[in-house]
């Protein structure tokens, strides 16, 4: 078994070891002082398996969410409000690789905006491509339509102005990573917002038809053919050069996967298809919502307490990048309430502050390899104007590892649960973007590790497809051309 649970008791020695040695309230006599310091070593004992046991999933448990979650697919497929996953129609299917020309994408993801133009080649190889990164502000993410999609057609219009346009019209594909109800391929209107998203005037509404008003605002000449979800295109621009791909999946700011489904299968599809196999956009973040599937623990449900959307995208607030931050936090709160942490977290006001600890700081705070972990006591100073002791600091790199493994674990029950679903769990590619699954260290070996002991007979292989979900669009773009 891997580092997590063989160091766990010695792990365990060493954190209480230190919480033993945080400071003491300056009491009467030696005695009372050795009592006290008896009954907090017997009590933190208690309160160490008080937050960490429920993060360690077992085998069992997950084998138990897989069949949940089968069952959820199955409720989906017949119709799009009887389970806590949409199972979305995406009227795409996988490309043949010999889509050809110039096409261009925009990918409107969580914090990011990206442009892209990209060349097809038509024999399964993607040539040269153009990219330009634009930070979405708050005031866009939170004020109106006109505000939102004004600010994405100026970022086209920079991106054009730079370039030399092959002919006067764009065709692109938008890829607009939050659920939407499709019943073609060139438009939707969005269901809910996701990932801190509240912008005015977008939901109920055609997206693409909010884009268009801005672009003719502005008299660009493009014409949006495609509307991808980030994880239909990050599966799509892997099918291009690789046809054992099933399954596309995103691990960033939020979390979502995709798959190729049989046409007979989709119950709820009213017709508008004339393929076998149609692209379903699960919508996976939102997997247990309304139901008891998920082991939520105490800091999770805080967390969704706090939220911008309590009681929705429940699975997501365990995994994605835009949480796992917050649930460090919420176990240090929680520590400190029990005064298991000392003054220099206890009195931190910036600790306080929601989504102060960011999912990067679990990269930095898991890569720190000094025996003083020097970077993690920077980052806890600078950012966060704590003095910490080194036992509190190998207590919180502890934290970060159990937080982002079950994040991993909960990921690679779920990709086992769609692969099994379709009879695909052998020599099967799934294309996955996002920073968590980049960046956070071990993430993906514990991911294929928990795959392997969940569907031991698979061979799953998990490809980063950097800028997959905005190639993607542009490719799907290129299937709706001829
Ligand atoms: P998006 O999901 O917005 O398309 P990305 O796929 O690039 O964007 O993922 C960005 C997300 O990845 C950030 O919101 C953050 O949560 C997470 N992230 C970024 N850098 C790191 C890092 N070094 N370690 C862990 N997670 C990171
Ligand atoms: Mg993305």
């Amino acid at each position: 078994m891997s580092s997590l649970f063989s160091n766990l008791d010695d792990k365990k020695k060493f954190a209480l070891l230190g919480l033993a040695g945080v400071s003491v309230v300056a009491v009467g006599t030696y005695a009372y002082l050795q009592r006290s310091k008896e009954k907090r070593e017997t009590s933190a004992t208690h309160q160490e398996d008080d937050w960490e046991k429920p993060f360690n999933l077992s085998v069992d448990q997950m084998k138990q969410m897989i069949k949940d979650f089968q069952s959820e697919m199955d409720k989906g497929l017949q119709s799009t409000t009887s389970s806590s996953m949409k199972m979305l129609t995406s009227f795409t299917s996988k490309p043949t690789g010999k889509e050809k020309g110039s096409y261009y994408a925009l990918d409107l993801g969580g914090t990011n905006f990206r442009v892209i133009k990209l060349e097809l080649q038509g024999n399964k190889v993607i040539g040269a491509s153009v990219k330009q990164q634009y930070t979405i502000s708050q005031e866009a993410m939170r004020g109106t339509a006109e505000q939102l999609f004004g600010f994405i057609a100026d970022c086209i219009n920079n991106f054009i102005s730079t370039e030399k346009p092959s002919s006067s019209k764009f065709v692109l594909g938008f890829t607009f990573s939050f659920p939407v109800n499709q019943t073609k391929i060139s438009s939707g209107t969005l269901i809910s917002w996701t990932k801190g998203f509240t912008t005015k005037g977008v939901e109920g509404n055609d997206v693409v038809k909010l884009l268009n008003n801005e672009f003719q605002k502005r008299r660009i000449s493009a014409e949006v053919a495609a509307l991808a979800n980030d994880t239909v295109g990050t599966m799509v621009a892997r099918c291009y050069e690789d046809d054992t791909c099933e399954m596309g999946l995103i691990l960033g700011t939020g979390t979502n996967a995709c798959y190729s489904e049989k046409v007979s299968n989709i119950k709820k599809l009213l017709g508008g298809f004339n393929k076998d196999n149609m692209i379903i956009n699960m919508e996976w973040g939102a997997f247990g919502d309304g139901t008891n599937f998920l082991p939520l623990t105490k800091a999770d449900k805080q967390l969704d307490q706090f939220s911008l959307n309590p009681g929705k995208q429940l699975f997501e607030k365990m995994i994605s990048g835009m949480y796992l931050g917050e649930i460090v936090r919420q176990i240090l709160l929680d520590l400190v309430d029990r005064n298991r942490l000392s003054k220099g977290f206890s009195s931190s006001e910036l600790l306080k502050k929601a989504y102060c600890f960011e999912t990067s700081f679990i990269t930095l705070t898991e890569n720190d390899n000094s025996s003083e972990l020097t970077e993690v006591q920077k980052l806890l100073e600078e950012r966060l104007a704590i003095v910490s002791t080194v036992k509190e600091r190998q207590l919180l790199k502890h934290i970060c590892h159990v937080v982002s493994q079950r994040a991993a674990r909960l990921s690679a029950a779920a990709v086992v649960a769609v692969l099994s679903k379709i009879n695909r769990l052998q020599k099967v590619t799934v294309a996955v973007d996002g920073g968590v699954f980049e960046h956070l260290p071990g993430f993906r070996e514990e991911m294929e590790r928990f795959m392997k002991l969940l569907a031991p007979s698979s061979s799953i292989q998990l490809v980063l497809q950097k800028d997959g979900s905005g190639n993607g669009a542009a490719i799907i773009a290129a299937t709706t051309q001829n």
